[in-house]
C-alpha cells in the first residue's frame, strides 16, 4: 500500500500511461454562479480539430448557484478549446459558456454580451494585455509561507525577489507557466509581487473576446496546478489589511490607430472618454476594490480619475516608452484581481470604440444580482 504521496504518484503514473484506444477526454470548464470555476470531463470518440466538433452539454445548475432546483439544467456551449496539460496527448480542456433552458445567457455569462461589442468593432482591432495578480494561501487560509501567527519582514525585497525568504512557491508558479504555454495560452510573462506570496502573470496581447477566454483558462490552470501543491489561490483585491499591497488586474489596451505612428492622439482621446465614465467603470472593476484603491500602495483614489505618463499612482498610466515613441497602448490600473475579464474588456471597448444598441455592459453587470 502507498503511504507517501511520492508512492501514490508512481502508482498513478502506471494508469496515465494506458492507451486510451483512440478516444479523448474533454474537460469542460465553466464560470459558476459565484464567479468561481467548475469543470467535468467526458469521453469523445475521436480527436477534436475545430470548435464545432464539440457537443453542447449540460449540468445541474442548482448545485452551482446557477439555477433553481425545479428547472436546474444549464447548457454548456463550447467557445474555445486548448491542449490539456494534465492529461496531455490529444486530450483537451474546453471553455464553455453557460446558457439557461430558455436560451438566454446564464447570470455569470458576460461573454455573450461582450462578444457583440467586439464583433461590432472588429475593424478597430482592439488588443488587451491583462496583468493578473493573486495571492497564495495555505489550507487554513493563512498566507502561504508566512510565519505562524506573525508576519514576514516589511515589503521591499519581495517584488521580483530572488533567494530564500524573499520568494515563495516558485515551483508552483513555474509549473503554471509551463502548463499555460503547453496549452497555447498567450502568457507574456510572470513576476513575484510586492507582497510576499503574491504573484502576477500577464495574458496578452489578445484581440477582443479572446482575452477573456484565455484569462479564464489561465485561472483554471492555476487552480488545478495549485491543487497539486496543496495551495489555495486567492483573487481577493486586499487579502490582508495594513501595509501590504493589494492585488489588481491592470488592463492594457490599444486599438489599431493607437499602435500606428501618431497613435498618441488616439490614446489621449480614449483617456478623455474614460475620464467621463469613471464611476460606471469602477462598478465593473471588482468587488471589495474600495479596500485596495486607497491612493496608497501604488494605487489611485477610487473616487477621483487621474492619468499620467509613468505614474503608478494614477488611474491610467501611459508607459514611458509609449510616450517616447508617440504610439502604443495605455494601462488602466483600476481593475481588481477578482474582475470578470469579459466585463472589463467589454466596457473598455464600449467606452473607447463606441456604444452599440444591442449590448450595454453596465446593464449586463446588473443582471448578475437580478
Ligand atoms: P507593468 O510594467 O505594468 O508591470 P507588464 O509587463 O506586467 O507591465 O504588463 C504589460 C502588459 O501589456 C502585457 O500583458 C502585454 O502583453 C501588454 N501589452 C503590450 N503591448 C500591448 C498593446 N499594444 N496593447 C495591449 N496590451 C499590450
Ligand atoms: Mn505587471
Ligand atoms: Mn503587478
Ligand atoms: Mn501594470
Amino acid at each position: 500500500m502507498a503511504d507517501s504521496s511520492i508512492e501514490k504518484t508512481q502508482i498513478l503514473q502506471k494508469y496515465l500511461e494506458l492507451d486510451q484506444r483512440g478516444r479523448i477526454i474533454a474537460e469542460y470548464v465553466w464560470i459558476d454562479g459565484t464567479g468561481n470555476l467548475r469543470s467535468k470531463g467526458r469521453t469523445l470518440k475521436k480527436k477534436v480539430t475545430s470548435i464545432d466538433q464539440l457537443p453542447e452539454w449540460n449540468f445541474d445548475g442548482s448545485s452551482t448557484n446557477q439555477a433553481p432546483g425545479h428547472d436546474s439544467d444549464i447548457y454548456l456551449k463550447p467557445v474555445a478549446f486548448y491542449p490539456d496539460p494534465f492529461r496531455r496527448g490529444d486530450n483537451i480542456v474546453v471553455l464553455a459558456a453557460c446558457y439557461n433552458n430558455d436560451g438566454t445567457p446564464n447570470k455569470f455569462n458576460h461573454r455573450h454580451e461582450a462578444a457583440k461589442l467586439f464583433a461590432a468593432h472588429k475593424d478597430e482591432e482592439i488588443w488587451f494585455g491583462l496583468e493578473q495578480e493573486y495571492t497564495l494561501l495555505d489550507m487554513y487560509d493563512n498566507v502561504y509561507g508566512w510565519p505562524k501567527g506573525g508576519f514576514p519582514a516589511p515589503q521591499g525585497p519581495y517584488y521580483c525577489g530572488v533567494g530564500t525568504g524573499k520568494v515563495y512557491a516558485r515551483d508552483l508558479i513555474e509549473a503554471h507557466y509551463r502548463a499555460c504555454l503547453y496549452s497555447g495560452l498567450e502568457l507574456s510573462g510572470i513576476n513575484a509581487e510586492v507582497m510576499p506570496s503574491q504573484w502576477e502573470f500577464q495574458v496578452g496581447p489578445c484581440t477582443g473576446v479572446d482575452l477573456g477566454d484565455q484569462m479564464w483558462m489561465a485561472r483554471y490552470l492555476l487552480h488545478r496546478v495549485a491543487e497539486e501543491f496543496g495551495i489555495k489561490i486567492s483573487f481577493h483585491p486586499k487579502p490582508l489589511k495594513g501595509d501590504w499591497n493589494g492585488a489588481g488586474c491592470h488592463t492594457n489596451v490599444s486599438t489599431k490607430e493607437m499602435r500606428q505612428p501618431g497613435g498618441m492622439k488616439y490614446i489621449e482621446q480614449a483617456i478623455e472618454k474614460l475620464s467621463k465614465r469613471h464611476a460606471e467603470h469602477i462598478k465593473l472593476y471588482g468587488t471589495d476594490n474600495e479596500l485596495r484603491l486607497t491612493g496608497r500602495h501604488e494605487t489611485a483614489s477610487m473616487t477621483a480619475f487621474s492619468s499620467g505618463v509613468a505614474n503608478r499612482g494614477s488611474s491610467i498610466r501611459i508607459p514611458r516608452s509609449v510616450a517616447k515613441e508617440g504610439c502604443g497602448y495605455f494601462e488602466d490600473r483600476r481593475p481588481a484581481s477578482n474582475i470578470d475579464p469579459y466585463l472589463v474588456t467589454g466596457i473598455m471597448c464600449e467606452t473607447v470604440c463606441g456604444a452599440i444598441d444591442s449590448a450595454n455592459m453596465t446593464k449586463e453587470f446588473e443582471r448578475e444580482s437580478s
